[in-house]
């Protein structure tokens, strides 16, 4: 298991593992709850992380992020399935996962 993505919210962190997952990769999000503790706990370990399971899949993980990185942003839309306002640049939505 390797670290594949150091995430600056929680909903950026699943939509990176959400992208994973339709890219076929299967992954894990941690520090999903640090963001209520930040103060209590090291700076750095508050932020969300996206861990990749098979490091065969790495290049391709990273090849997502990249994608997903290069996406425009600053608009939000809401998610048809879910009412969930998404960032622009998201594809699907952080909530529940469904295409925007
Ligand atoms: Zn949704």
């Amino acid at each position: 298991m390797l670290k594949l993505y150091t995430a600056a919210n929680l909903p950026e962190a699943y939509i990176v593992f959400h992208l994973l997952g339709q890219a076929g990769i299967e992954a894990r999000v941690f520090n999903e709850h640090a963001l209520g503790g930040l103060g209590e706990i090291p700076f750095t370990h508050a932020y969300p992380e996206v861990w990749v399971m098979e490091e065969a899949d790495m290049p391709r993980a990273r090849e997502v992020v990249a994608g997903y990185e290069k996406l425009p942003d600053h608009i939000d839309v809401r998610c048809a399935a879910c009412r969930e306002t998404n960032p622009a640049n998201f594809q699907v939505c952080w909530n529940c996962g469904e295409p925007i």
